[in-house]
């Protein structure tokens, strides 16, 4: 990861957080944690013996929650309540993988879907504020399922992977806990409360962006996970896993333009631009996730890495472009006015009428 990302220091040796975070997986005795874990769960079904459900596991379609709900059933043997806040634009891929995913593992699932309006006003806000629409995606998933636990009473959530752990970032941490999630790298303490209007986005539409109060959340005493630290995290065999056990599909016109993984953030059509933003802000490329990701578990060499990396990083995910416009309901050129306020300028130089990064991965 280049030390452009927020978080991201690189060693003496040039290695990132992310590659160290490598070394520590591989000295983790793994067995032992799986046992932490199944000893939690014991511990979580010994106070929800008169509920219903022992977890709550967040869904979306995708490869990854696929795989927790399937771990959390079938390994941890615990009552699972998937809930799906329902991101708006959906691929048919993410309906039928998520179809899938709740016939073939059998679990109850609970479906939240915003009100749109409150829903696309945050996300232009915070696209033209920040340059960063997916963050109402991000606050309404954790503030929204920590909404239905308190109300259900279901006393563990579970998380898929630390990001700032297993792509660095700003957060180092020592345990599995994830209750710091709203402090997390794409939330960072931030709220929605800058945007409300009396119009739009009144405190009355927005229960599923804020957590409930804290003190309400401490006198119910909430256990947060991430399953990541508990089961070594590889997103593509986390894809098999959902594969195997839940019909999983990858996108059926293979991967998306800038990427090389055809099963990775598929569900989904809004946050490819999101994940596109962070080239311009940070040099970071969405092939550069995909290649870290396989030399980390051993599938490609740093070499090969570099030339996909060199290949593809300019492409723009043009796919869902028009469905980010309509969406949001911006023109053209209202975008790229938008997305150019976000470009790095110590990163980028321009020349002959082309952006490039001035300090190419080599
Ligand atoms: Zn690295």
């Amino acid at each position: 990861m280049p030390d452009t990302k927020p978080g991201v220091i690189l060693d003496e040796n040039g290695l990132c957080n992310a590659c160290r975070n490598v070394t520590r997986k591989k000295a983790t005795d793994w067995e032992k944690r799986k046992n932490d874990l199944l000893e939690l769960c014991e511990t979580i079904k010994k106070k929800t013996k008169d509920n219903q459900y022992d977890c709550i596991v967040a869904v979306s379609g995708g490869k990854d929650s696929t795989f927790q709900a399937w771990y959390m059933k079938e390994i941890c043997k615990m009552r699972v309540l998937a809930v799906c806040i329902v991101p708006h634009l959906r691929t048919r891929e993410g309906i039928e993988n998520l179809n899938n995913m709740i016939t073939e593992l059998g679990v109850d699932t609970l479906t939240i879907t915003l009100k749109p309006s409150t829903y696309r006003y945050l996300r232009k806000k915070s696209f033209e504020d920040l340059g960063e629409p997916n963050f109402i995606e991000h606050t309404s998933l954790f503030a929204g399922v920590s909404r239905i636990a308190h109300n259900y009473k279901i006393p563990l959530t579970v998380w898929g992977e630390d990001i700032s752990f297993e792509f660095g970032g700003r957060l180092e941490k020592k345990d599995g806990s994830a209750e710091d999630i709203m402090s997390s790298d794409v939330i960072k303490d931030r709220t929605i409360t800058r945007w409300y209007n009396d119009d739009t986005v009144k405190k009355e539409y927005t229960y599923w962006y804020h957590r409930p109060p804290s003190a309400e959340m401490d006198k119910f005493k909430l256990t947060s996970i991430y399953l990541g630290y508990y089961v070594w995290w590889d997103g593509y065999k986390n894809y098999l896993k959902a594969k195997e056990v839940a019909k999983f599909q990858p996108r059926a016109k293979g991967p998306l333009s800038a990427n090389i993984l055809d099963y990775d953030n598929i569900d989904e059509k809004l946050c490819e631009i999101n994940i596109w933003l962070k080239f311009l802000k940070f040099g970071l490329g969405r092939v550069i996730d995909g290649c870290c990701y396989h030399i980390w578990n051993g599938r490609m060499t740093r070499e090969e890495a570099v030339k996909k990396v060199k290949a593809l990083q300019y492409e723009f995910p043009i796919e869902h472009f028009q469905d980010f416009l309509d969406f949001h309901q911006l023109t053209q050129e209202e975008f790229w006015a938008v997305a150019e306020k976000f470009r790095n300028l110590d990163i980028w130089t321009k020349t002959d009428g082309r952006w490039r990064l001035t300090y190419p991965i080599e």
